[in-house]
């Protein structure tokens, strides 16, 4: 008989996402200052799942999202200094930060 394996799973000190887009942040706990940001994030109030389809999923609905949305180039700038590989940040889909980064060289 096989032994179980053993499986350990790491806690990051920084928040995971979806927290990033302001999702699932404790309504009664402050963001931290470098967060505040996340408290006026649009998404916060949309359906999360549009920020992060699946695989060859649409990303119109979110990117309509963020184009309303007041810290969008906070966000965004989150996102680039995070590298942040999933998901809708600032308007901008995983390709299309990765361009960004690559022409900021
Ligand atoms: S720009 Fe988009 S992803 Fe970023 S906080 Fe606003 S709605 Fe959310």
């Amino acid at each position: 008989m096989q032994e179980p394996m053993a499986i350990t799973l790491q806690v990051a000190s920084e928040p995971a996402l979806p927290f990033g887009h302001g999702v699932g942040h404790d309504a009664q706990a402050a963001f931290p200052p470098e967060l505040e940001w996340q408290e006026r994030a649009l998404c916060a109030q949309t359906d999360p799942e549009a920020f992060f389809p699946e695989k060859g999923g649409s990303t119109r609905e979110a990117k309509r999202v963020c184009l309303s949305c007041d810290v969008r180039v906070e966000c965004l700038d989150y996102a680039l200094g995070n590298d942040e590989r999933f998901g809708i940040w600032g308007g901008l889909s995983e390709r299309e930060r990765r361009r960004v980064k690559k022409r900021a060289v």
